[in-house]
């Protein structure tokens, strides 16, 4: 595993778009320092599994790796994670929709998206249906998802 630098160069706009359920069009991206940063880069619990997942969005944008490693459950998480983006197969992810959003228990919730990123110029689409826990920490962590379409 690569280690990565203490400080990636960081967006303004947040790269989730503050992408929610039935978006409004009056909204304007926001910045993120005050979006994904708040939980990647300053350690803020995202109080909800939505906010989690466009954190783990962004941080697959900014190549967070150990953001990403943070909020996967140990049981789930790949061994090899690496969100390097400057390898040369690295994805460039072009922006998030939020489809659904759901608690499903107390400590449990699903989140329905599609990513679209390219990968050599070729464009593809990730839409999953995705399912959170909440552990004993109060912290929101990725589970596993079902690929839909
Ligand atoms: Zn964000």
């Amino acid at each position: 595993m690569s280690q990565q630098p203490l400080s990636k160069q960081r967006p303004v706009e947040c790269p989730c778009g503050g992408a929610a359920p039935n978006p409004r069009s009056d909204v304007k991206a926001p910045r993120f320092a005050q979006c994904c940063g708040r939980y990647i880069d300053d350690g803020d619990i995202a109080p909800r599994a939505l906010e989690l997942m466009r954190s783990r969005y962004s941080a697959f944008v900014v190549g967070a790796t150990d953001y990403l490693r943070a909020t996967w459950a140990p049981q789930t998480c790949p061994a090899d994670l690496d969100a390097d983006t400057d390898a040369p197969d690295a994805p460039r992810w072009l922006g998030l929709q939020i489809k659904a959003f759901a608690d499903t228990g107390e400590n449990s919730a699903t989140v329905e998206f599609v990513a679209r990123y390219k990968v050599g110029g070729r464009a593809h689409r990730l839409h999953e249906l995705s399912r959170f826990v909440r552990g004993d920490d109060g912290r929101w962590r990725y589970v596993d998802g079902d690929i839909r379409d």
